[in-house]
């Protein structure tokens, strides 16, 4: 009766670590989830900000090239103007014509990009925000957690004083065999039985002589759907406790 009692202490240790050692699984999942926006963010505003660059370059090789245009024109004009007959008159007049077309198309061109330029810098300002916002929510929720996680791990650790020494008073087999329905997430590892005699674990009805023998608690019993250990609730005075005050609170809730 003793290892019984050892075996339910033990359980409703873990239960009461459960909580906590869930948090300090979840919370840094979180957190690396929200870095790794932070960082998917940060590559398109690396990505968009590369697009801006290029599209400076080539506007500033377009404008070189208009300026060069230009001076074509100046040249042609000139030629022009210093035609001795007909044909090289024709000539120039072809060439002023052609050059002033390729400046329309060039002009045009550049006004293109510099369109193009102007609402992605606008966007990029948009994005960069969002990233700086995001960045910002990050750093405050990753300091909190940290924090978090330290107060949750000492409560842990003061939820779990002791279980060693709860541990050396159960039975080698038993408790290899708790720690073994312990990593399985449908059931519970020990189900604590009531007066109704059924499995809290599983919700199924025991067999009438098994439920008696649980009653006794003179042995290691299981559930023989669920495997867990049966513990009968008058061997663990905090599992009582804890029905009384569950109790209580249906019947203040059904009087509300
Ligand atoms: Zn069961």
């Amino acid at each position: 009766m003793e290892e019984l009692r050892a075996l339910a202490k033990l359980a409703l240790m873990d239960g009461a670590a459960s909580a906590h050692e869930a948090e300090l699984r979840d919370l840094p999942a979180k957190i690396e989830a929200m870095r790794a926006d932070v960082q998917t963010l940060e590559t398109l505003l690396s990505a968009e900000r590369s697009q801006i660059d290029e599209a400076k370059a080539l506007r500033d090789e377009r404008q070189k090239d208009l300026q060069a245009k230009v001076d074509q024109l100046g040249a042609a004009k000139s030629k022009m103007s210093k035609a001795s007959n007909l044909r090289e008159a024709d000539s120039a007049e072809r060439e002023v014509e052609m050059t002033r077309r390729a400046i329309k198309e060039r002009e045009e061109e550049v006004l293109t990009i510099e369109e193009t330029l102007e609402k992605k810098s606008g966007s990029l300002g948009e994005r960069e925000k969002q990233f700086e916002e995001a960045r910002s929510i990050l750093e405050g929720e990753a300091a909190a957690a940290k924090e978090r996680l330290e107060v949750v791990a000492k409560e842990r650790d003061e939820v779990l004083a002791g279980r060693d020494a709860v541990v050396a008073q159960i039975p080698k087999r038993i408790v290899k065999r708790y720690e073994r329905l312990r990593t399985k997430p449908r059931h519970d590892a020990v189900s604590f039985i009531y007066t109704d005699g059924t499995c809290r674990s599983c919700r199924m009805a025991l067999p009438a002589q098994l439920f008696i023998e649980v009653q006794r608690g003179e042995e290691f019993h299981e559930c023989p759907q669920c495997r867990a250990f049966l513990i009968h609730e008058s061997f663990v005075p905090e599992v009582v406790e804890k029905r009384a005050d569950a109790d209580a609170g249906d019947a203040s809730e059904a009087e509300a």
